[in-house]
Order: structure tokens, then C-alpha cells, then sequence
């Protein structure tokens, strides 16, 4: 059902069409269709800043022009966040879409890096990321997701139930309405960027998909398998819990609130 979702999901991304042209805007990387030519505007200038500063951090160098060229469409909406990236190809071109449904407040920060990150590996690894590696960077990437980390990672340490790496590693696909996997992919990417930098992690993420993860984890890790890896990574995620002294509740925030949902697409 849930992969039923995401594909109908995807499916509505393919309504720019009938958006007003009144409210689009473009510039050589980004179109944005708005509900308004003003939103539009404001989600065009911060996807462009957030395009160039996420280049930078991640691969080292601002991209040309054009390169991971998207289009995105914006719909405002008080109650629900779902946000979406989807590749499609047309006459030989392969074109990115993205879907921003989200409070007005919210539509330039959290969910417009997350979903630009995906734009941008997506253009620099056009086979793809292994799943938990194309989740786990967009997480990594947003400024919220070090709190939603942690507090899986609490009822992970506290009910005993980690989720096993060797089917996060192999899932082909992780929406974020699968908690468990989800954060468990954000934290095992953090805890990778902590032991080497972002070009190992692409490489052993790339090597991994094709020549298995226990030969990756030994060339660029020096860890013997996948479960040398499971325990290597819950001790430091248990380690960093108590390490943080901050509440797991941030200000702001009632103890029960909930992340809003987001459908996430590779
Ligand atoms: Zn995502």
C-alpha cells in the first residue's frame, strides 16, 4: 500500500501543466510554479542559495549552470507537509521534479534543502544511490533532522528495538513514513561522516550497491562486515545520547508532537 502511495503521489507531480504561466518563474537551474508569482519568486531565490551552498558542502564545487536543472511545484497548505522528488525522462532528457506542499513559513527552509539535496545527487549519481544513502544525506542535510535522530535513536537504545543494518543497507526504497528505517539511515549516515569525509561516504555508498557492503566496509572503513558496522554504530549513537544533555523535546514543540509527514521519493 505504501509503495502504492508513492507512486500515485508521484503521479500528481505531473500537474505543473496545468498551473497558470502567469505564476511561473525560471532562472538557468530552477522553475518554480507558485500558487502566487510572489511565492513562486521567494521559493525560486531560496532554492538557488540553498542549491549553491549545498553544492559547495557536499561535492566540493558549485555545479554549472544547468546541471540538476528542476522544476518545482509549490502548494501552500496549514495542515500537512508533503514534499516529493521524482526523476522523469522526456526525448532523451532526464527531468527533476519536486513537490513543496507545506506552511508558507516553511516552504525555503527544512523540506527545500531536503529535497534539494536529493536534485543534487541525483544529478552527480545518475545510477542512483543505495536508498538509505540518498534519505540518509537529504536528512543529514536538513537543520531539524539531528533532533528527530536522536529521539529514534533514544527508543531504539530504549526499547531494545534496533532495526537490523543489513536490510537498511539493502531496502530499495525508505519513505519516511518508515520511522524505524528512516532515522536508522539518517544515523548511520552522520555516524559514516564521522569516521570519514562526504567523498568516502559517496564512494563507499556507490561501491557498496555493486560489489556488496562487506567488501565496501573493509576498503574504505577497515570494518570487517556489516555487523562489525551494527555495533560499531549503536554504540556511538548510544554514546551520543549521553553525550547530549539537551532535552529531546525542543522548544516550541509539545513532548507529543509529531514530525509532519513528508513522502520522500529517490
Ligand atoms: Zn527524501
Amino acid at each position: 500500500m505504501e509503495a502504492l502511495n508513492q507512486i500515485l503521489f508521484a503521479l500528481s507531480l505531473i500537474a505543473p501543466s496545468t498551473t497558470d504561466p502567469a505564476t511561473l518563474v525560471k532562472s538557468d537551474n530552477v522553475e518554480v510554479a507558485g500558487p502566487t508569482k510572489e511565492v513562486a519568486k521567494e521559493v525560486l531565490s531560496a532554492a538557488e542559495a540553498i542549491r549553491k551552498k549545498l553544492a559547495i558542502e557536499w561535492f566540493g564545487r558549485e555545479l554549472p549552470r544547468g546541471v540538476g536543472y528542476c522544476a518545482i511545484t509549490v502548494e501552500l497548505s496549514d495542515q500537512e507537509q508533503r514534499c516529493a522528488t521524482w526523476q522523469m525522462e522526456r526525448d532523451g532528457c532526464t527531468y527533476q521534479l519536486v513537490r513543496l506542499k507545506a506552511p508558507r513559513a516553511d516552504l525555503a527552509g527544512s523540506p527545500l534543502v531536503h529535497e534539494i539535496l536529493h536534485v543534487l545527487t541525483n544529478s552527480q549519481f545518475p545510477q542512483g544511490l543505495p536508498a538509505w544513502a540518498n534519505e540518509g544525506v537529504a536528512c543529514v542535510a536538513e537543520d531539524k533532522e539531528e533532533f528527530y535522530c536522536r529521539r529514534a535513536v533514544a527508543w531504539f537504545s530504549k526499547t531494545g528495538n534496533w532495526p537490523r543494518l543489513k536490510e537498511i543497507l539493502e531496502a530499495e526504497h525508505i519513505s519516511e513514513n518508515e520511522h524505524k528505517r528512516y532515522w536508522a539511515a539518517a544515523s548511520l549516515t552522520r555516524y559514516l561522516l564521522v569516521r570519514g569525509d562526504r567523498q568516502m561516504f559517496f564512494q563507499f555508498a556507490s561501491a557498496g550497491k555493486s560489489d556488496g557492503w562487506n567488501n565496501a566496509l573493509r576498503r574504505y572503513y577497515a570494518v570487517q562486515d556489516v555487523n562489525d558496522l551494527e555495533k560499531s554504530w549503536q554504540a556511538w549513537a548510544v554514546e551520543g545520547l549521553q553525550r547530549e544533555t539537551k532535552p529531546l523535546v525542543p522548544s516550541g514543540m509539545a513532548p507529543n508532537e509529531q514530525r509532519v509527514s513528508t513522502v520522500p521519493a529517490n
